[in-house]
């Protein structure tokens, strides 16, 4: 038994927390940090949700007779992953495939996992007591920002929001009104505390099966599911690829045109509006404004990955890169790409201009 440091990085909670309950098991004291990297510039809403995440678990861990050290520095190399990526809903030891010879595209990586009869990874408890912290280190309080956020930030709100999600039997409509524009409802939202870990994915899905229990499956139940395996197969896929995406650069015309809401149809600049207000964007809009980049104005998707990841709240590198080239045609789409023609969405999901009207334009 000795002390020890654990970085959380974006695992930001106690429940099925594997690096807590391990190390609680092993060690007599025990010191939880997270460095938040001064080089890393980040939008309003998405610094202010993390340090409202963090804040969040310091109170959690001092119940526990704990504590969350803030190191202001970059996170050493060989803890970096858990920095960029937050956990997988299916582990590898619980993957049909060796993860590296993972299926190139979506279906069959599905299909394989389906056929194993595989859901999810069973989440751990969180421990009752964590080891106090090593002698002479004290903790400063972190205190958030007060900025008006559409969610708030933290493992507490992320559960109350499950909780309330299920509560009003929201699973069973998702696959209906998952690409609606407009309505808090419409889609879960969770992606705002996946992205930092304050919720773990394994503990959604067995939750899930444990709703498909007392309601019954359907197509939205499933559809849940579904979605969140599409997270695991891009971090998965980060894991063994690169996910750089591009730098920031305000002075760029192009970025200029992403802060300013102007790329030129009401459609696209009503959902950048969204975004910069926000720190959020539904996953539709998200589509057909990459897509809108790449295609109508011939940028590199790197450039509007950028972006996406300074402005989203829940900026989760895999799942950006992973979905800017898959529309770019450069991932896992085995179609060569994706092209949203913006009139034909307007068609479909905005017909009568109200959520265009409801961001400023049109
Ligand atoms: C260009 C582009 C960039 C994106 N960048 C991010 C990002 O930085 N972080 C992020 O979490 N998601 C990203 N997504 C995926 C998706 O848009 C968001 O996960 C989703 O909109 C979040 O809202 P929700 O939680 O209400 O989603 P729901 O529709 O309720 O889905 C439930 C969960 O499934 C997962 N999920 C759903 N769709 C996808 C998808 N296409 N790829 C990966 N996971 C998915 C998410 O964890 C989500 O929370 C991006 C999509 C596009 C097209």
């Amino acid at each position: 038994m000795h002390d020890v440091t654990v970085h959380l990085g974006r695992h930001l909670r106690l429940d099925d927390n594997p690096l807590l309950a391990t190390a609680a098991a092993s060690q007599e004291r025990l010191l939880p940090v997270f460095a938040l990297d001064p080089a890393v510039r980040r939008g309003v809403q998405q610094e202010a949700f993390l340090l409202a995440s963090l804040a969040d678990l310091q109170q959690s861990l001092r119940a526990r007779g704990s504590d969350l050290l803030l190191l202001h520095e970059a996170p050493q190399p060989e803890v970096r992953d858990r920095y960029e990526s937050p956990m997988r809903m299916i582990a590898d030891s619980d993957l049909p495939f060796v993860s590296s010879r993972m299926p190139r595209t979506y279906t069959p990586f599905r299909q394989q996992i389906e056929a194993a009869g595989m859901r999810s990874t069973a989440p751990v408890p969180c421990p009752e007591r964590l080891p106090p912290l090593p002698e002479d280190v004290s903790c400063p309080t972190i205190v958030a920002p007060a900025v008006p956020l559409i969610a708030a930030g933290g493992e507490q709100a992320g559960l109350a929001h499950w909780r309330h999600y299920r509560d009003r039997r929201l699973p069973d409509s998702y696959k209906q009104t998952r690409n609606a524009l407009l309505g808090w409802d419409a889609s879960s939202k969770l992606s705002l505390w996946l992205a930092w870990g304050c919720l773990s994915p394994r503990r959604l899905a067995s939750d899930l099966f444990e709703y498909e229990q007392a309601h019954g499956a359907n197509e939205g139940t499933y559809w849940l599911w579904f979605e969140l395996l599409w997270r695991d197969f891009f971090a998965l896929r980060a894991e063994h690829r690169d996910v750089e995406g591009g730098a920031i650069d305000p002075d760029d015309p192009r970025w200029r045109a992403f802060a300013t809401a102007r790329l030129g149809h009401p459609l696209i600049d009503a959902g950048l509006r969204e975004l910069n207000a926000t720190g959020f964007l539904g996953n539709r809009l998200r589509q057909i404004v990459a897509s809108y980049a790449i295609r109508e104005r011939g940028w590199p998707w790197a450039i509007g990955a950028a972006y996406f990841a300074w402005q989203l709240i829940d900026h989760d590198p895999a799942s950006n890169v992973g979905n800017w080239r898959y529309i770019a045609g450069q991932g896992a789409d085995p179609r060569g790409g994706r092209h949203f023609d913006p009139e034909k969405q307007r068609e479909m999901y905005d017909p009568d201009d109200a959520y265009t009207r409801r961001w400023g334009g049109a």
